[in-house]
């Protein structure tokens, strides 16, 4: 049997990415995708927890923008994350991977509420476990959920999928033909640079905690498997110099 780098990951799926080439709902295809290529992963016996996004149905920034107060779109956005768990969900459990919910806002007649004992109890038995309604604080984002959760239940890395690019640019890649891609970068170096991996409090958590980050695209089947093996695809971010 292949043999896998890490033992416990997060994986952040962003809401964007739910939605395939549509930018808005959920598209049954990519959500089955994902389900596909965290099974391979489950497989190896990596224990798997996932932090869902939610720009694909709702942002609470565009929502206060609209003259929806700040926070109050906030709300609207975690509960978006929710939508998307719950069909990811679904999505893993018609091919047998068994997952729980949990959510950062209590609605238990859904899913279960956060319990962090309770999640790695999950994890440690197989179970992915997604991690719904963000960090159930609004002016907050689900990358920062994602670093977040990963310090709380000892994650050794952050596996950050993304449907548009396959890692981080020095530039937008689509707007800027010289835009040249990162094999590794330091947090600082994303700070610096603002480079817009995830928003800078998700990078300062991340940093303050050493958890490495992974980006990478989710198009390609079996990328997350690819880099569950070690395999050096996307660009890697770390607390230190790689070299
Ligand atoms: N959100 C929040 N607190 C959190 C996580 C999320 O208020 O801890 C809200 C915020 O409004 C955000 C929305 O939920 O815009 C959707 O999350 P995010 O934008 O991080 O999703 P993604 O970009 O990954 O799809």
């Amino acid at each position: 049997m292949q043999k896998p780098v890490y033992k416990r990951i997060v994986l952040k799926v962003s809401g964007e990415s739910l939605s395939g080439n549509n930018g808005y709902g959920i598209d049954a295809a990519m959500i089955s995708s994902i389900a596909e290529q965290v099974k391979e992963v489950v497989e190896l016996n990596v224990e798997v927890a996932i932090v869902c996004g939610g720009g694909n149905i709702w942002r609470g920034i565009a929502g206060s923008a609209k003259g929806i107060d700040r926070a109050t779109a906030d709300y609207m956005g975690m509960l978006a994350t929710v939508m998307n768990s719950l069909a990811l969900q679904d999505a893993l459990e018609q091919i047998d991977v068994p997952t729980r919910v949990q959510t950062s806002i209590a609605m238990q007649q859904i899913a279960e509420p956060y319990i962090r004992r309770r999640a790695i109890r999950h994890l440690e038995k197989g179970r992915v476990v997604i991690f719904a309604a963000g960090t159930g604080n609004p002016f907050f984002s689900t990358d920062t959920t994602a670093a977040l959760r990963a310090a709380e239940i000892e994650a050794e890395v952050i596996l950050m999928a993304k449907n548009k690019v396959d890692g981080v640019y020095s530039a937008d890649p689509f707007k800027d033909a010289t835009a040249e891609k990162f094999e590794t970068l330091t947090y600082l170096e994303v700070l610096n640079r603002n480079l817009g991996v995830m928003d800078s409090t998700a990078s300062s958590l991340c940093m303050d905690n050493d958890i490495p980050l992974v980006v990478f695209s989710i198009t390609e089947q079996g990328n997350i498997k690819r880099v569950v093996l070690g395999e050096k695809i996307g660009t890697i971010v770390m607390k230190g110099s790689v070299n």
